[in-house]
Parts: C-alpha cells; sequence; structure tokens
C-alpha cells in the first residue's frame, strides 16, 4: 500500500469515528486504537488541558488508571516540552531528551522510541498526542505525518465538543499566556495602547478531511498560480507599496513559490484525504520540525520567509485575502507585520490605528516616514526568536506600545498595565498642556521671536498647523505623494495635492521641497540604471541630481507648484544641493515654466522665493557664491550629520555611536549661521534634531531662529523657548564650543537643569 493510500485508510477510519454517536471521550478512546493500530505502536496517548495542566485523557498501551490521573505541568516531561514549544518530537531513546520525565503510575519505563505532536486550536497548543514503542527507533516521516493530521481532526473535535476550556486554554502555552516583553528599536516615539492585529490574518482551518480530493486538488493549483502571480507582481514592482519586501527576501520567496518539492507534498497530504488548507497546513508542521532539527541561524530566516508565503497561500486557498485594512479595524489597535509599504499603512482607519510593531523596518523607511507624519509610534525590528512575533502574540492580545522606550507588554499583568496607563495619562496631560500654548506665541524670556514651524508631507498633516499653533510649514516632503502612489503623480494631481495644502494653511508659508525620491526612497517607476548600481544609495543618484536628469519631472512639479499658488507667494527649496550649480539649474526650471505661464496669461503666484536646503558639507564651503542667489536655507540636519560623521543614518548599529550635541556638528552649524550675518538670507532647521529638546536649546545658542519640526515637538519646543534667555545661553554655548572636550549633552542638561527647563 503507498503512503498516501495508507494515510486515506486512517483518515477514513478517523473520519468514521468522529461522525458516529459516540460521545467525546468514547472518540479520544477509539483514537488512540486506531492510531496505536496503525503506527505498530505499542502505546498511543492524548493529553488535553485542564485547569492549567496537561492531563491523560485517553490511552492505549499505559496503564488505564492513570487516565485522568496523571497531569504535568505545561513545560514539564517531554509531553509537557511539546505543548510549550508547540513543536514536534521525534525520539528513537525518550529517556536520552534532556526533559524526559518518568512517571511510574503509567508503566511507561519499557518503552524507549517517542514521539509527539501538539494539538493546537487557534495558534495555541491544547493537548499532546503521543506514540511510544519498545524498539528504539525513531518513527518514519508518514508515521509522523499521520500524528499530525490526526491532532488536526482531533483539535477539529476539540472545537465541536468543548473539550477543553478556551478560557483555560490561553493559560496553557506560556509564550502565549504570561505576559511578555518585546523589546526593538523606537522609529516613531510614542505610546498607545491596543488589540494586537496582523496586517496579514492568519487562516483557522476549519474542516480537515476532504469530501472531495479533485476538487481540493484543483483548489490547491489554483492557490498557486495566484501566488506565483502575485510574487512575480511583487519582484516586478521591487520593494514598492506591497510589502515592502526586500530584494532577497523577494529572491527566497520566488525559490519557494516555484519549488517543486512543496506542491509535491502538499498534493500528497491531499491524496491521504486532506482538504487543502489542512495540507498546506500539516505540510508547513512537518517543515518547521525539520527546520528545528537543523537549528541553524540563516535556515531560521529562511523559515520565517517559507511561514509568510504559507500563510499567504493558506488565505489565498481560503478566500481570505483581505489584510486587517480591508478587513475593517472594530477598536483601538497596534498593528503587527513583518514590513509594510507606505500605501498599505495609509489604508489603515487613523482613529482606530494606535501604533505600529514591525519585524523589520528601520528609522528612513517609507513607512516609518509616513507613520511619523500620522503621529503613530512605531516600534522596529521587533523579533522574538525563531518564530518571529507570531510566537507570542496573537491576533486580540492587549498590548502597551512604548515605543519611546522600544518595548511592549503583551497581555500585560494588571499592575503593569495599571503604571502604564498613569504614564499614558501624564503624557497625554503633558499633551494637553502643550496644546494650551497653540495660540502663544514663542518669544523668548529675552523677547525674541522664534519662528516655530513644522514639517510634513501628507494633505491631512495641515490640519496640524491649526491644532498646533505652527508658524506654518517649514519642510513639506512632496515625495510623500510619489511614495504612496503606485505610478507617477501626473500634474493635474500634484497641482490638486500642492493647492489643496495651501488652501488650508491659510496665511501661513508652505515651504515646498522638490523631491526628494532615489536612495531609500526609492519609487520602482523612477528606477534608473545608475540608481540600481548604487552601492551606497544615501550618495547616490538622488534629489536633485535625479530630478534635474529627470527634466519632464522636475519641469511637472514646477508648474504644479507654480500655478497652485497662483496669487499667492510660493516658497520652494531644493534638496541635496552640493555645488551651487544645481542650485541654478533647478530655479532656471521654475524660471522658464514662470515665463510659459505668463506667455499664456496664466495667472502666476505673487512672489517666488527661492532657497536650498544645506544637507551636504560641500556646499558649506561655498555659502558666499550661493548666499546672493537665494532668500532662505534649511539645514537638513538628518543628512548633513551623516555625512559629517559618514555614518549611515539608517543603521542602527550607528545610530547612538555619534551624538547630534557634538562640539563637531555644533561648531559647523554655527558657521552656517555666521555666514548668513548681514544677508537677506534666513537660516533654519528642519531635520529631526530641531524637534528635540536640548538639541533645540543648543541650535538656539548658536544663533538659528527657525525651527522646522515635527507636529509633536511644535508644542514642547514652544515651552522651552519661552523660558529660554538667548544671551545666556548663547554665551554658555560659546564657552563650551570654545573646548572640544567638553560634553555637550552633559552641559546643556545640567544648564536647563539649574533653570528648571524640562529637556526629556
Ligand atoms: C534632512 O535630511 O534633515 C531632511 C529634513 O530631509 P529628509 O529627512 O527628508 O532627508
Ligand atoms: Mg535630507
Amino acid at each position: 500500500m503507498t503512503a498516501a493510500a495508507s494515510a486515506r485508510q486512517i483518515l477514513t477510519r478517523l473520519h468514521e469515528v468522529m461522525a458516529s454517536r459516540l460521545h467525546a471521550q468514547g472518540k479520544l478512546d477509539q483514537v488512540v486504537e486506531i492510531i496505536g493500530e496503525s503506527l505498530s505502536s505499542e502505546v498511543c496517548s492524548i493529553y488535553l488541558l485542564r485547569e492549567g495542566m496537561l492531563e491523560l485523557f485517553a490511552t492505549r498501551g499505559l496503564n488505564p488508571e492513570a487516565v485522568h490521573v496523571t497531569r504535568m505541568a505545561v513545560g514539564e516531561g517531554l509531553t509537557g516540552t511539546i505543548a510549550d514549544n508547540v513543536e514536534t518530537l521525534n525520539l528513537a531513546e525518550a529517556k536520552a531528551h534532556p526533559d524526559f520525565q518518568y512517571r511510574p503510575e503509567t508503566g511507561e519505563e519499557k518503552f524507549h522510541s517517542f514521539a509527539g505532536v501538539p494539538i493546537v486550536y487557534r495558534e495555541r497548543a491544547v493537548g499532546v498526542l503521543c506514540v511510544q514503542h519498545v524498539d528504539p527507533r525513531r518513527y518514519e516521516d508518514v508515521e509522523i505525518e499521520a500524528l499530525q493530521t490526526t491532532a488536526m481532526v482531533l483539535s477539529e473535535l476539540i472545537a465541536n465538543a468543548d473539550l477543553v476550556d478556551e478560557e483555560e486554554a490561553l493559560g496553557l502555552d506560556a509564550a502565549h499566556s504570561g505576559p511578555q516583553t518585546i523589546t526593538g528599536l523606537t522609529l516613531v516615539k510614542g505610546l498607545a495602547t491596543g488589540i494586537a492585529a496582523y496586517h496579514q490574518p492568519r487562516v483557522q482551518i476549519t474542516q480537515v478531511m476532504a469530501e472531495d480530493i479533485e476538487a481540493e486538488r484543483q483548489r490547491v493549483y489554483r492557490a498557486f498560480d495566484k501566488m506565483r502571480e502575485q510574487i512575480d507582481g511583487l519582484a516586478n514592482q521591487a520593494e514598492f507599496g506591497v510589502g515592502g519586501e526586500h530584494e532577497e527576501v523577494l529572491e527566497t520567496y520566488k525559490m519557494f513559490a516555484y519549488d517543486e518539492g512543496w506542491s509535491r507534498r502538499i498534493n500528497e497530504a491531499i491524496d491521504s484525504g486532506l482538504t487543502a488548507e489542512a495540507a498546506i497546513e500539516r505540510v508547513q508542521q512537518h517543515t518547521r520540525m525539520r527546520m528545528r532539527e537543523i537549528d541553524d541561524p540563516l535556515l531560521a530566516d529562511r523559515m520565517h520567509d517559507l511561514e509568510d508565503l504559507a500563510n499567504r497561500l493558506l488565505r489565498i486557498v481560503a478566500g481570505q485575502i483581505g489584510t486587517a485594512a480591508q478587513q475593517g479595524l472594530r477598536q483601538d489597535t497596534i498593528l503587527i507585520a513583518r514590513n509594510l509599504g507606505p500605501a498599505e499603512l495609509l489604508e489603515y482607519d487613523r482613529r482606530r490605528l494606535k501604533g505600529v510593531i514591525l519585524e523589520e523596518g528601520s528609522l528612513t523607511a517609507h513607512v516609518v516616514i509616513v507613520a511619523r507624519a500620522m503621529g503613530v509610534p512605531v516600534l522596529g525590528r521587533a523579533n522574538h526568536g525563531k518564530g518571529g512575533l507570531r510566537s507570542v502574540v496573537r491576533d486580540g492580545d492587549e498590548i502597551l506600545l512604548d515605543a519611546t522606550a522600544a518595548s511592549a507588554v503583551v497581555r500585560p499583568a494588571a499592575p503593569v498595565a495599571e503604571a502604564f496607563g498613569r504614564r499614558f495619562a501624564r503624557s497625554k496631560e503633558k499633551q494637553a498642556a502643550y496644546a494650551k500654548l497653540r495660540d502663544v506665541e514663542p518669544f523668548t524670556r529675552c523677547g525674541t521671536r522664534i519662528q516655530v514651524m513644522m514639517n510634513a508631507g501628507l494633505r491631512d498633516d495641515i490640519s496640524a498647523l491649526a491644532l498646533t499653533g505652527a508658524d506654518g510649514v517649514g519642510l513639506f516632503r512632496t515625495e510623500f505623494q510619489f511614495l504612496v502612489s503606485a505610478t507617477l503623480p501626473q500634474r493635474e494631481r500634484q497641482l490638486k495635492l500642492y493647492r489643496d495644502v495651501l488652501d488650508a494653511a491659510g496665511d501661513k508659508p508652505v515651504v515646498f521641497r522638490t523631491v526628494d525620491i532615489g536612495g531609500d526612497k526609492a519609487v520602482p517607476y523612477l528606477a534608473s540604471e545608475i540608481a540600481r548600481n548604487d552601492e551606497n544609495p544615501a550618495m547616490g543618484w538622488r534629489a536633485l541630481r535625479l530630478a534635474l536628469t529627470r527634466e519632464g519631472l522636475m519641469k511637472a512639479q514646477a508648474r504644479s507648484l507654480l500655478e497652485a499658488a497662483a496669487g499667492r507667494s510660493l516658497h520652494v527649496m531644493f534638496p541635496m544641493v552640493s555645488e551651487v550649480w544645481e542650485f541654478d539649474a533647478a530655479k532656471q526650471v521654475f524660471e522658464e515654466q514662470l515665463a510659459f505661464l505668463r506667455a499664456k496669461k496664466k495667472m502666476v503666484p505673487e512672489q517666488v522665493h527661492y532657497g536650498a536646503m544645506l544637507e551636504v558639507p560641500a556646499l558649506a564651503e561655498v555659502l558666499d557664491l550661493l548666499l546672493p542667489r537665494l532668500s532662505f536655507i534649511s539645514v537638513g540636519t538628518n543628512d548633513l550629520t551623516q555625512f559629517l560623521f559618514a555614518a549611515d543614518r539608517a543603521n542602527p548599529a550607528l545610530a547612538q555611536r555619534y551624538d547630534w550635541l557634538s562640539v563637531a556638528i555644533m561648531r559647523f552649524m554655527r558657521r552656517l549661521v555666521q555666514a548668513t550675518v548681514g544677508s537677506n538670507v534666513e537660516i533654519g532647521v528642519c531635520g529631526e534634531m530641531g524637534g528635540r529638546r536640548l538639541e533645540a536649546l543648543a541650535l538656539l545658542g548658536i544663533g538659528f531662529r527657525r525651527l522646522s519640526i515635527t507636529p509633536a515637538a511644535v508644542g514642547p519646543i514652544k515651552e522651552l523657548v519661552r523660558k529660554v534667555d538667548l544671551a545666556e545661553i548663547e554665551a554658555a554655548m560659546t564657552g563650551w564650543l570654545s573646548d572640544p572636550s567638553v560634553n555637550l549633552r552633559d552641559e546643556l542638561s545640567q544648564w536647563a537643569s539649574d533653570r528648571e527647563i524640562e529637556t526629556d
């Protein structure tokens, strides 16, 4: 008999038992007989969860007196280990395993080999099915598969017969029950609470046995086709908009998606009588077991990819294709994903999306830039060993997210939740206090008006202008529209956005930065050969360099901005200007479009103010040439500091290494301010640094009077400004900067605390 035929025979017998009128205990007794006999095993036992313990519910071969007597904790003995780790064990010699525990009442001393599989219900182990044999031999693959199939059938029985208490089941699987702390990297600061929701929800298998094998086979063929189509589509779209998957992952996806072995094993499982869903799941369980045995970190990564793909296949076959966004969020949610594209994030209901936890992600990932703009805290690089986040968080778990402290607590204990609640309330109170500063102008103690502007990039962000009372938008990142769009935004769409933004901003100025695309903010429809060959994208074919070679792109943007600002003032600035001629060339594109519009008798802006971002250190050396040509300069400290220190801003290993508050950076920036003295050029800072209080204090101390910062920081920075005496901080900074050995952060903190100025 073939393996599939014998597996089908087992399944048919199980099916008969399940369909019989026996009560649940009777069915379990029958199952252990069928499996023991089919696998020629002296022992077959079923342990199920009761009152938090694994209890022997049925056995063939062990002492019958032990039934409902033998109980063990999760994590105790081999059975407990299987439940605890939700993993399969296959041992030639049970006693040799470090977790082996002998239970005299069962009479199991004569048995050598042992194999066991978890019975999984709603992603939790709610029991264990195991077999034992007198001969010391490992069980064959087909035998393990028969056990896994039986465990699925049992899980269906459990679901229908209330054999385990669901509440109780929560208490079984340690990784899924008690509180767990997840750590990662702060990508967007903030606190949030909510219910965990996976971006791609997991499929619940409701039917294990196939009614029509041929139909199941067809379903799986179609699902494979569809999945391959999707993966090819993703690969063609490079890393844009669909899942943020990077190239390497896509390569692996492709390899698995077209792997003949995988589809063959699934087909064999269907031949044995399983539904397509159950077949995919069982093959996955088997692969999981194999990978665990190999225990290689590189393979563990690949396992992660395969899990993703198997989940995708399951979702296709089960017709559950929608993401959590498409299914709709019903309550306050902390979204969990391996990675996301910016467009996918924007699909979520902003009122209910409170936080995001990503297994990947970096500070400048598109999705993070968008989340920051949305004011949603993000914890990134959150991982939890081999199983990823799925091994510790389930859909619906309560989560306290403290992205500021780079951690999250899943299923918090009551005192932890209370303490978090108090902290959250305090932070909300602070926010409310800042909101009160909305209409208060940021004058320093000595009476100087500081310009506190905000950064934006999406149409909705402009509402923050009124909420925070910011003086205007000091940096509007126009590339956001390009990042969230699957195709190049046409001129009409750009025009509409810019016009809406200007209308919403009213009298307040908006500084539009022309597209800063390329590098890590690549969009596939603008990919070029040159960009693809960039070994160091941050220093590569990006921003103005790209725009000047894609003349059509720059022209369309110039025309849209000029038309949008018709009859009012337009502020436009160019990113990554490295040499003066680049500024001239960019300005010329605008001037030509202006001339064109005038010739067409179209209404044009009353004034156009040109500015440049200072992000490339070389530009600082030619300010004498540059200043007469423009009306403002905005220092992009995110890029500037990465170039000054030659330290990739996206590399977390370098994130803590160089301080923005270093004497080198401060001296450099002070020179920039001093160079503008006596010119009519305004200089400000629009990097993240200006939104942090200690850093903002230092910037005021070296002469900056204009900051453009993330909206959430407007209140705190206004409050700071009102407590500062400029002459005092300037004198202190001058003193500190004359001595390169000074630790500026310590000095500034002390200075601020002496004056009761909050800086954290
Ligand atoms: C900067 O580099 O500081 C900046 C504001 O631009 P971006 O972060 O968009 O590169
Ligand atoms: Mg920049």
